[in-house]
């Protein structure tokens, strides 16, 4: 990481940036209020130091210790924030993403839209391609249920979220939806994270539920390195020894997310614990230890549904979390973005 002198001037920038690509380095420029910092990317072992110090525009040169390096706090300090298409993500609002596990039905998606966007929420979520553990399970309504999600948006306003499950899903999903999904399945197909990491759609990745938290981060470094920087983090449980719930809500990798990285952190609490009973208790929890929000589902008829039911929040269970969920953002010194409904 070059930290350059605050009175440099673009052209003293330019310098530094060219050498480093002679190198055959990448460079990824952040601007402070004060300096601008070229984080130097990709194997620095071949750069000599001295070389720099020719350049009097260059205040100081800090070795980022992190194996991830734009993911880092240490390269940008200040939390990262971006619109999701209206909504802040990262700033001091908590920010709501809910829907059904799956597309299941055009009624179906229209009616939790409605549901979510009356309760409060800030964003839909939706599987209209499902990564599902059985082959004989239901896989997802595909392009129809993309149709249907883009409809919903129309609506309600409510930007959507869903899973990219293969590159080649790419092009056909960012033409209805806002925000890739990368499932915990997929957190390592590097093939993936390459592809979503060039695409402009701002994407949320979740946890895998065997990966550790520098290996969530270094799959965001995927992304990040090839030159998407709207990544959000999702905790949504690891497994371990313990079978009373689903998975186990790692509560502790939210503070030591938001003390590594400046990227936006957010809970699942419904595969994390995967039971709707605790669903809202550790939301609670999870906006208390600092998330910026958090991606819940939610059915009219969770008894009826073709993935997940039994986690599933109903719009009125949903409509107590955020109402308790407000008082804990509160109590932490945030509160809830604003909400859609009052734009409609
Ligand atoms: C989902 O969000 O419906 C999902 C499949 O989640 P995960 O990838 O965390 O299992
Ligand atoms: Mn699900």
């Amino acid at each position: 990481m070059i930290v350059m002198k605050s009175e440099c001037s673009q052209k003293d920038i330019d310098e530094v940036v060219d050498v480093i690509k002679r190198w055959g380095l990448d460079t990824h420029l952040s601007q402070g209020e004060e300096h601008t910092v070229i984080g130097v990317v990709g194997d620095t072992r071949k750069v000599k130091q001295e070389y720099f110090f020719h350049f009097e525009s260059i205040e100081r040169i800090v070795p980022i210790s992190r194996p991830y390096k734009i993911a880092s706090r240490e390269f940008i300090p200040r939390s990262s924030s971006f619109s999701l298409d209206g909504v802040e993500m990262g700033a001091e609002g908590v920010v709501l993403i809910a829907g059904p596990c799956s597309v299941e039905s055009r009624s179906q998606i229209l009616e939790t839209a409605q549901a979510v966007l009356e309760a409060g929420g800030h964003a839909l979520r939706g599987g209209a391609f499902k990564p599902r553990t059985s082959p004989y399970s239901f896989q997802g309504m595909g392009e129809e249920g993309l149709q249907y999600l883009a409809e919903a948006r129309e609506k309600t306003g409510l930007p959507i979220v869903t899973e990219v499950m293969s590159p080649e899903q790419i092009p056909l999903i960012c033409q209805y939806a806002d925000v890739l999904q990368i499932g915990a399945r997929n957190m390592q197909n590097y093939t993936l994270l390459h592809a979503v990491g060039a695409s402009q759609h701002p994407v949320l990745i979740k946890r895998g539920m065997s990966a550790t938290v520098e290996e969530l981060l270094m799959a965001a470094e995927y992304i990040l390195s090839h030159g998407n920087r709207r990544v959000i983090l999702c905790e949504r449980g690891i497994r371990t020894f313990e079978n009373s719930t689903r998975n186990t809500t790692d509560i502790n990798a939210i503070p030591v997310l938001k003390e590594l990285t400046h990227l936006p952190v957010i809970l699942d609490p419904s595969h994390s614990t995967g039971n709707w009973k605790y669903v809202t208790a550790i939301a609670r929890a999870g906006i208390a230890a600092g998330a910026d929000g958090l991606i819940v589902e939610v059915h009219p008829h969770p008894q009826e549904a073709l993935s997940d039911g039994g986690q599933s929040l109903t719009p009125e269970r949903f409509q107590t979390m955020i109402r308790e969920v407000r008082q804990i953002s509160e109590a932490v010194g945030r509160s809830l973005a604003p909400s859609k409904a009052g734009n409609q």
